[in-house]
């Protein structure tokens, strides 16, 4: 059991300005409590915005090797707690051991030295005619994050912040946020100094609110939901802050008629099932041509009945076809109704259902879900539904398909499958999302990320990432 007390402001740990409300953060697998913190207010809020604002002073003029020098000291202090980060988010998001030490633990630790070797590098100064043109950091951050990569997409947005030389209040995901007092121990651990991290644990609606308005506030970088996304950037258009947002998807993943089924298969399966489906980017719908719907329906269905649900804390090395529960009762109950949806508008359920698992009856775990004959315009094929539910649809050619995979409020990310690279790379182009991976290739943790549409209007990860937190000044030379 981790008890939290305090929030992390201006390089100590302080009690709540209005102490009394608590929020216990609940293991996705045994159903137990595994943590408690405190929720802060409005007072909170403006005592780290103000601490946040007197460390820019500093921070932003703090040279290049030295802010390099603190980002590879968190790096290292974080790897020392690799056990800690994995088990921790083990129970608060319900990822197997194996993924949440690879993915959710591995992906946290690289971005130090990333950010370290891109700042090095940068041209933070050129010329243009007569003028110089600098690149400075926007001022103080709100990051604003969800639970479903907890402490990954913190440092997408603390990493790159800091680097630039932009301070942060971090207002973490009240449904995981033991990560990151991990996060704001080693902040602690490695002395970076007072008030450039702040860490203010709370409601969406009071302590993401009040960091979206605040006029001290220059930035605000937000992941989550698109509704919470749309009202951070209303909150914040009367200070004409300027607004990161990373929003949902409905990614699809267009399987070309010469692709091959079996190759086809595992990626269309684990690309929409990883993390449980709790991932941004999954694809979550497959489209397949319907001259070869039965053999395509047969290699995904095959795939998808070799996935197994497994405790989180357990030894399970093969994360492909290993998912743990999803991260809260009120998730599983809305995944669950989704399926149910999805069978009342007459999609044919291929595998899985909206009950609980018989393997399972604690945990928020639900079985996964392989639905055919799903049609464009159905529920389960137009809106977010963030956990192990694959939607298959049939299109008659690659011009249809495209239609139908861009045929979402949508556009973050993509896939497309098929023998021949260059066709692929042809449907790539027309596809309207920020990202697609050819052929299931390999997750490039420098590349931009971020999405078309109401998928978001940001771009993070390395040298693009970085950007997000800078501003652009001329200064016109005399002759
Ligand atoms: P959410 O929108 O419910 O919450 C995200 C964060 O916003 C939380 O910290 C929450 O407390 C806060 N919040 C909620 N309402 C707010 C408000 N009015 N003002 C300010 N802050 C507010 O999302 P979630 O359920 O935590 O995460 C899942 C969602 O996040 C999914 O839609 C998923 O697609 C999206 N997501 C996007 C990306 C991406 O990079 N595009 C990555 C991960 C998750």
């Amino acid at each position: 059991m981790k008890n939290y007390e305090n929030f992390y402001i201006d390089g100590q740990w302080v009690a709540p300005l209005e102490p009394g409300r608590t929020v216990d953060v609940i293991h996705s697998g045994t159903e137990e409590v595994m943590g408690r913190v405190p929720l802060g207010s409005v007072a909170d809020v403006n005592a780290a915005v103000d601490a946040a604002k007197r460390a820019f002073e500093t921070w932003s003029v703090t040279p290049v090797d030295v802010r390099a020098k603190y980002l590879r000291d968190i790096g290292a202090a974080l790897a020392g707690r690799f056990t800690d980060i994995s088990t921790t988010i083990q129970g608060e998001v319900g990822s197997p051991k194996s993924f949440a030490e690879l993915v959710q633990a591995g992906l946290s630790l690289g971005d130090w030295e990333t950010y370290a070797s891109i700042i090095e590098g940068y041209d933070w100064e050129s010329t243009m005619g007569n003028s110089l043109i600098v690149k400075e950091p926007i001022g103080v951050v709100g990051a604003i994050t969800p639970w479903n990569y907890p402490l990954y997409l913190i440092i997408c947005k603390v990493g790159p912040a800091l680097a630039a030389g932009c301070t942060v209040v971090l207002k973490p995901s009240q449904v995981t946020p033991l990560n990151a007092y991990i996060l704001a121990e080693v902040m602690d651990e490695v002395g970076l100094p007072a008030g450039v991290f702040n860490l203010v644990v709370g409601a969406g609606s009071v302590v993401g609110t009040a960091l979206s308005q605040h006029p001290d506030v220059d930035m605000v970088s937000f992941t989550g939901s698109g509704p919470a996304g749309a009202q951070v950037a209303k909150d914040a258009a009367d200070t004409v802050k300027r607004v990161g947002l990373e929003l949902g998807g409905k990614s699809a993943n267009v399987v070309l008629d010469d692709a091959d089924p079996a190759a086809v298969a595992m990626g269309a399966v684990f690309g929409c099932f990883l993390n449980s489906g709790q991932t941004c980017s999954a694809l979550t719908r497959v489209l397949i041509p319907a001259s070869r719907e039965q053999e395509f329906l047969d290699a995904i269905v095959e795939e998808a009945s070799k996935v197994r649900l497994v405790d989180p804390d357990a030894d399970e090395p093969d994360i492909f076809h290993s998912l743990g529960p999803l991260s809260s009762k009120s998730h599983q109950e809305t995944v669950r109704s989704y399926i149910q949806k999805g069978i009342d508008e007459g999609a044919q359920l291929l595998v899985g259902g909206p009950e609980q698992p018989e393997e399972f009856s604690t945990g928020y775990y639900v079985k996964p879900t392989v639905f055919g004959g799903v049609t464009p315009e159905m529920t389960i094929a137009q809106e977010e539904i963030f956990g192990p539910v694959l939607s298959i649809l049939t299109y008659t050619d690659d011009d249809d398909a495209v239609r139908i995979a861009n045929g979402t409020i949508y556009g973050l990310a993509g896939g497309v499958q098929s023998a021949d690279v260059e066709r692929a790379k042809g449907i790539a182009r027309r596809m309207r999302t920020g990202q697609v991976d050819i052929n299931g290739a390999n997750f490039n943790g420098q590349a931009p990320f971020g999405g078309y549409k109401q998928s978001g209007n940001t771009r993070e990860r390395g040298v693009f990432g970085l950007e997000e937190f800078l501003e652009t000044k001329s200064i016109q030379l005399p002759d």
